[in-house]
């Protein structure tokens, strides 16, 4: 088994433990193995090991991989998205999870019309209001709901997080339980609950699982550090 097999296999071990420990069922996780800074070979390896799901932070990083891989693997954007790289990522990939202000949801809603396209998107929270991150406050997303709901193109899954780095994995467990408490607050005015969360990565990706999350991130422990 390569590396990256026997290191995708213990990620899922983990997440088979973190899922029992909390009672969920690890169905209702969606690994996604981010790829970003790794060649074509390397996401091959982790799709030869049955990963589907890959991220990529970056567009042009991901258009030169994209058709080199079967094309049943599903991609995910998790990077900052510019609005001028908008109408090239609706096409490729078949989750946003990095929609950070209502400026962008518009405009991408705007494209999403046009190309005849129903987007799944993430509304990626700032909740740590930390200057380096891009992200909704709550101040902003409160502010900005009506009009996000009012987007009739944009298909709204959920909500994603990157809390403040820490050394201790636990560290981030109240910003996962935060995300998880406003998810829940906001599908009380929604017409239907939003079902996901985008949370945890290599690090701390077992405690996400255990306040809810349904997307993990996870790069550096499958394929090594970048
Ligand atoms: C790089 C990246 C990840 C994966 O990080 P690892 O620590 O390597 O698991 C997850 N989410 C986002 C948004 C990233 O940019």
């Amino acid at each position: 088994m390569s590396d990256v097999a026997s290191n995708l296999a213990g990620v899922h071990e983990r997440i088979h433990a973190a899922c029992a420990r909390a009672g969920r069922d690890p169905r209702d996780v969606t690994l996604i193995a981010v790829t970003k800074n790794f060649g074509p070979d390397r996401v091959r390896e982790v799709f030869d090991a049955g990963q589907l799901d890959v991220g990529e932070n970056r567009l042009q990083e991901a258009e030169s991989k994209i058709p080199l891989l079967p094309s049943s693997m599903r991609w995910h954007y998790i990077g900052q998205l510019q609005r001028n790289k908008v109408r090239k990522v609706l096409p490729l990939f078949s989750m946003i999870h990095s929609i950070d202000s209502l400026r962008l949801a518009e405009y991408t809603n705007q494209v999403a019309k046009e190309l005849g396209m129903f987007p799944k998107v993430f509304l990626q929270i700032n909740h740590a209001e930390e200057e380096s991150k891009a992200g909704f406050s709550l101040a902003e997303l409160h502010a900005g709901w009506d009009t996000l709901m009012a987007l009739d193109r944009l298909e709204i899954v959920g909500l994603m997080t990157v809390p403040p780095a820490v050394n201790d994995a636990e560290e981030s467990r109240p910003w996962f339980a935060a995300l998880r408490d406003l998810r829940d607050d906001l599908s009380r005015s929604m017409p239907a609950p939003l079902p996901f969360l985008s949370m945890g990565m290599s690090g701390d990706y077992e405690v996400a699982i255990e306040e809810g999350a349904t997307h993990v991130r996870v790069g550096s422990a499958i394929f090594g550090s970048r």
